[in-house]
């Protein structure tokens, strides 16, 4: 019987992406030396960066302010001004960022569902932080059984030490567990590589990379059709109306 869901948090129930290309493109506008670069060229450099330098982020080994101008330092010199203003730009990023956030479509509704019988916990490669703040802020802690941070635990998913330090958190074993998660490599890979049942957000229709690892879901809604999925055992009938 499934007991658990885990989640992971950026990009699966707040939706990063959206925040961050709006912060980008406010960057831009602002800070001219990076209009030598499209907006598109951008973010798929801030994506690698990102690839590159948040891990160290993840398990606390750098400092989440100095990552940001770090980022900048290198975006700057992408753009091919290496003497760039990396710590407004920073700064000003962080700010439009904020106030971009939104939740994923159906993430309050389907955690609130599945919260009403399932332990939920948030597996994700960040800092405690950022993350319960995140929680805070759209509505999702009062659910939340377990905040499980790669700083905390001191490995990033797909280390299959944090899915097992979830799993002692929520008291189950991994066949009653189902993760959630957009990242491939990080979060379904992770998961199955530690014997829990994954399924596959994956928003923006990639190429399924395999499919015998994990059902692909292109949306969190509508909840109940995702909960059936995440419980084929069907506990979610007995729910109260
Ligand atoms: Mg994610």
């Amino acid at each position: 019987m499934i007991r658990a869901v885990l989640f992971d948090l950026d990009d699966t129930l707040v939706d990063h992406q959206h925040a961050n290309r709006a912060a980008l493109a406010g960057v831009r506008e602002r800070f001219a030396a990076l209009q030598a670069r499209a907006l598109d060229d951008l973010v798929a450099e801030n994506q690698r960066i990102l690839d590159d330098i948040h891990e160290d982020v993840a398990v606390g080994r750098r400092d989440v302010a100095d990552a940001r101008i770090e980022r900048y330092r290198r975006l700057f010199a992408f753009a091919g001004e290496p003497n760039g203003r990396a710590a407004a730009a920073a700064e000003l990023h962080r700010r439009v960022y904020q106030a971009n956030r939104r939740r994923v479509e159906g993430a309050l509704e389907l955690v609130t569902l599945l919260a009403a019988r399932l332990r939920v916990a948030i597996v994700t490669n960040h800092t405690v932080a950022e993350q319960q703040e995140k929680l805070a802020t759209f509505g999702f802690a009062p659910m939340v059984h377990a905040l499980v941070t790669s700083e905390e635990v001191g490995a990033a998913k797909p280390d299959p030490r944090i899915f097992r330090a979830a799993l002692t958190r929520v008291e189950c074993e991994a066949h009653e567990a189902v993760m959630i998660g957009d990242a491939w490599y990080q979060d379904i890979v992770g998961a199955t590589g530690a014997g829990i049942r994954a399924l596959w957000l994956n928003r923006q229709g990639l190429a399924h990379p395999d499919s015998s690892l994990a059902l692909q879901i292109a949306a969190l809604h509508p909840a109940e059709h995702i909960a059936a999925l995440v419980t084929p055992d069907h506990v979610l009938l007995n729910r109260p109306a």
